[in-house]
């Protein structure tokens, strides 16, 4: 497959790169998905005509703004907070809060900008957004955690709205953080909002099966993958990277269907566990006590094994699963599990595989899914969550998670109907890409120059 552009789209590609300096992921990010739209420059002119591609790649509205807060030793400390609004053509902006000390704009922009597709592809009447902040959640009391959410969202609470922005969980913002934000919310604006957060505690308008969607759904889409070739997960060797949300239920879902899951890891090491991962024992450190793989180790005995050393991908696997950050599976590692025999890579977290891991294994057959439609179980299930909401109804656990595995294999069959229907026929990523950008297109040319 050529990595050059379509000749029409490079000189907007030039423009991106200059008018974005200095933000390496988004470029990734705006690179990826315009080298995928090469059929529609002859196929949809009118897209050329309206700009769409420049206006898609241009962000409707960017809010960075001071977060001062004040530790438990009574210090000020200032962080940087963001909200990227990419583009709401298809609905009010959707999409996560991270808290990271990494965050910053390239970041925030590149999840917003696959965001939009990613909402798209699930059907849904969400558009696209991101935000977050460079604070670090880690070693801070709840306090503390909750003085940040606080004054992060005395500033934020103006630019959302259940019409308007819905923002949600993601890397260091899970129920915990969403609580805190809910509440600061509803105390400014006096207004008991459910759907302008999603990802909220069950017992206060969340959604059953929330929690669980983004890694579940991770594996229905790999599930409904290997079922085009005839394979399932049964008895399959699973790694894992990560052990947060997605990672976690990501693991639960492939132990149900019968897999194996190795190893997994954080950002201190990963812990190679040959006979399988002890879900409860995993969740018990990581959920409720916040812990390291090193604890899992510890708690499990001699038969887990911690390495701090080299990469998780090392570990032989049948199917892979990197659900922990951008970028954090490359070519070299992705020839480690080529030359080991992977079958399937489906990428849970947000552009973990550089472009030259992905071109790696499709060069080697390997089944691979893109995680804007492998990992749009999340935001699927928080529009569910939204739904709910709004007719102030709450689904059993059964019912939700029906619908999340209803829509995944939707999300699947749509990427390989569209990557058929322009001739890729098998590329995941081309038809995920496709799919996701002609319905915002369509709806961006129907609704003018705005
Ligand atoms: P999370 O609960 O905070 O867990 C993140 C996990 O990844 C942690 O185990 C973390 O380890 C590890 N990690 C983070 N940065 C790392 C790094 N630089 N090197 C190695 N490990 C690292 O976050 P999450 O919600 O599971 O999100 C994981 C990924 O899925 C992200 O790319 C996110 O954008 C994507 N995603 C999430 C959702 C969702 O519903 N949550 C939906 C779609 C996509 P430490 O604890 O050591 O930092």
């Amino acid at each position: 497959m050529s990595t050059t552009l379509h000749p029409s789209f490079q000189p907007m590609f030039d423009i991106v790169l200059a008018r974005n300096p200095g933000e390496p992921e988004f470029h990734q990010a705006v690179y990826e998905v315009m080298h995928s739209l090469a059929p529609l420059a002859e196929e949809r002119p009118e897209y050329a005509q309206w700009s769409i591609l420049q206006r898609v790649c241009e962000p409707e509205r960017q809010i960075i703004f001071r977060v001062p807060w004040v530790t438990d030793a009574g210090q000020v400390e200032i962080n940087r907070g963001f909200r990227v609004e990419f583009n709401s053509a298809l609905g009010p902006y959707k999409g996560g809060l991270r808290f990271h000390p990494s965050v910053n704009l390239s970041i925030i922009k590149f999840l917003g900008f696959e965001q939009v597709f990613k909402n798209s592809l699930t059907g849904m009447p969400i558009g696209g957004g991101k935000g977050g902040s460079d604070f670090d959640p880690k070693g801070r009391s709840d306090n503390e955690v909750m003085r940040f959410c606080q004054s992060f969202m005395t500033e934020l609470y103006r630019h959302l709205g259940e019409y308007t922005d819905v923002p949600a969980g993601d890397i260091g913002v899970g129920a915990r953080e969403i609580g805190y934000l809910f509440g600061q919310y509803k105390r400014i604006t006096n207004r008991y909002e459910s759907g302008v957060l999603t990802g909220k505690g069950v017992s206060w308008g969340g959604s059953r099966a929330r929690t669980e969607a983004t890694g579940y759904g991770t594996v229905h889409f790999a599930e409904a993958m290997l079922g085009v070739h005839g394979e399932d997960f049964d008895d399959r060797t699973v790694v894992v990277s990560g052990s947060g949300n997605v990672a976690i239920y990501a693991v639960e879902k492939a132990q149900a269907l019968g897999a194996k899951v190795i190893a997994m890891s954080d950002s201190s090491g990963y812990v190679v566990d040959e006979t399988g991962i002890d879900l409860e024992v995993l969740k018990d450190v990581k959920e409720i006590h916040r812990g390291r793989v090193a604890d899992y180790a510890d708690a499990v005995g001699p038969r887990a094994r911690v390495i701090t050393s080299g990469s998780i991908w090392d570990v032989p696997c049948d199917i892979a699963l990197p659900c922990a950050t951008q970028n954090e599976l490359d070519d070299t590692q992705a020839g480690t599990l080529v030359g080991n025999g992977v079958r399937l890579v489906a990428e849970g977290a947000n552009m973990p595989c550089t472009p030259g891991a992905v071109s790696v294994l499709r060069d080697a057959g390997v089944l691979f899914a893109p995680g804007k439609a492998s990992n749009a179980g999340g935001v699927a299930t928080s529009a569910l969550e939204m739904q709910q909401n709004a007719s102030r109804d709450a689904w059993d656990f059964e019912t939700t998670a029906g619908r999340l595995q209803e829509i995944m294999y939707d999300i699947h069959d749509t990427c390989l109907a569209t990557a058929e229907e322009f001739g890729s026929p098998g590329d995941y990523v081309v038809g995920a890409n496709l799919a996701g950008y002609i319905k915002v297109a369509d709806a961006m040319v129907a609704m003018g120059v705005i």
